[in-house]
């Protein structure tokens, strides 16, 4: 931890006693332990390459320093509050007071899992909305549990239409409809509040589950007020915490069609039966027992979830910036004569941007460079242009911190290496 951040920290802190006494002052951000440890030099990450694929994502040192707590029992006095407070952050970086999170070891796949496994009874009927890599594999979950699947595909770098979703719920009668909020294959952000709106009108009884693995506190998800179900994300992307936890919310609606579903829960680790009662357990400060909780990536969650809810910026200026951060980083690679795979600037992330390769380039020309220059991005992944592309994050600590400047180290590493590229071909 640098000075800075020190001083943030302890504002945070500060700020959660004397505004948040539901929140539990004597939990953590400042454990027993990381103050006996504080007298040492504070905890700095060794120097690195830049990460910045769309996830796992640059994670903050006293993040990963809260994950490096003394081993703890997961049913401790301790450490119960702790998973408490990451279930009510959670709420609040979903702008929901009545949603249930589950935290459950595991990684963003797991919040299909638990969809698949919970909320559809084999038979049932799902509408898979298709804008990438990610529908495919949400549509296979959902086949695996034995649900009927149909999906809506968009072109390549489009999402749904409006009408499409419209025409295919007045034809058939849907358990749920899912959709990937940011498709991380593509860049495509998906209009989420729309989509509920439309189902709420068209088939109000159908479930709506967004995959947020990839827009989570880099992209506004107002749950409750937008009508939607299911949020599933993961703790390595908008989260900036190291993966390994899926995140869920799950809408009221959705637990009581939960419980009057008729035929057994098709999973055991996976099933909120079985969890419901933990998450409930420890929200009220008693532990329970069902499978061990991550508990030092529970530290580092509630460090991270902290920052996010109660630090600055706040989130509505976490949001701002992420947005701000794209609109900048988009501009000058479109500058540079990069073309991006959505096709239309209104439903790009803001977390994230696919680019395509100029033309007479490939990966090999493009990434290796960028890696000399420490900067790790990500390949492509959508099947039908896997080689043609390239994907970059700018999402959580890369935007908000804004003395790091990864932004702009990305942006010039890109305009080198696009030159030293353009060159060796010439030559
Ligand atoms: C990353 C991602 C997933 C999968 O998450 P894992 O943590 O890798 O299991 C699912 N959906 C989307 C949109 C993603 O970006």
């Amino acid at each position: 931890m640098n000075p800075r951040a020190v001083n943030k920290t302890v504002t945070i802190a500060l700020s959660r006693v004397l505004r948040t006494p539901t929140l539990r002052p004597a939990t953590a951000l400042h454990p027993p332990h990381a103050r006996a440890m504080a007298s040492k030099p504070p905890f700095k990450q060794e120097p690195h390459k830049l990460l910045v694929i769309p996830g796992p994502i640059e994670v903050a040192d006293d993040v990963l320093y809260a994950n490096a707590h003394p081993s703890m029992s997961h049913v401790s006095p301790e450490f119960v509050p702790v998973f408490g407070d990451c279930i009510r952050m959670l709420r609040e970086v979903l702008y929901t007071t009545t949603g249930q999170p589950f935290l459950i070891a595991g990684s963003g796949t797991l919040g299909w899992d638990q969809v698949a496994a919970n909320l559809v009874e084999p038979g049932e009927n799902a509408l898979v909305l298709n804008s990438g890599y990610f529908g495919d594999s949400f549509a296979d979950c959902l086949a695996t549990y034995g649900a009927n699947v149909d999906q809506v595909k968009a072109e390549v770098g489009g999402a749904v239409s409006q009408l499409k979703i419209e025409a295919a719920l007045t034809v058939k009668k849907y358990k749920v409809i899912t959709l990937t909020h940011v498709d991380t294959s593509t860049g495509v952000l998906s209009d989420a509040k729309a989509v509920a709106e439309t189902v709420r009108r068209v088939s109000p009884d159908t479930l709506v589950i967004l995959d947020a693995v990839c827009s989570v506190a880099s992209e506004e998800i107002r749950q409750e007020e937008w009508g939607i179900d299911v949020v599933l994300s993961a703790t390595q992307k908008g989260l900036g915490t190291p993966p390994g936890l899926s995140v869920l919310v799950a809408s009221q609606r959705a637990l009581q069609i939960f419980k009057s579903r008729k035929s057994p829960v098709t999973s055991y680790y996976a099933s909120w039966q079985k969890w419901l009662p933990i998450m409930q357990a420890y929200e009220e400060g008693q532990a329970k027992y069902f499978a061990t909780p991550p508990v030092n990536l529970m530290y580092a969650f509630q460090q991270s979830l902290a920052h996010i809810t109660k630090g600055t910026p706040s989130l509505e200026q976490r949001f701002q910036l992420h947005r701000d951060a794209s609109r900048h980083f988009k501009k000058t690679v479109s500058d540079l004569g990069f073309k991006q795979v959505p096709l239309d600037p209104k439903f790009a992330a803001n977390g994230m941007t696919a680019l395509y390769f100029p033309d007479g380039l490939t990966a090999s020309d493009i990434l290796p460079r960028l890696v000399e220059k420490n900067i790790v991005v990500a390949g492509g992944l959508h099947a039908a242009i896997r080689e043609k592309y390239f994907r970059i994050g700018h999402m959580g600590l890369s935007v908000v911190d804004k003395e790091r400047g990864d932004v702009e180290k990305i942006l010039k590493a890109l305009k080198e290496t696009l030159a030293e590229a353009k060159a060796s071909k010439s030559a």
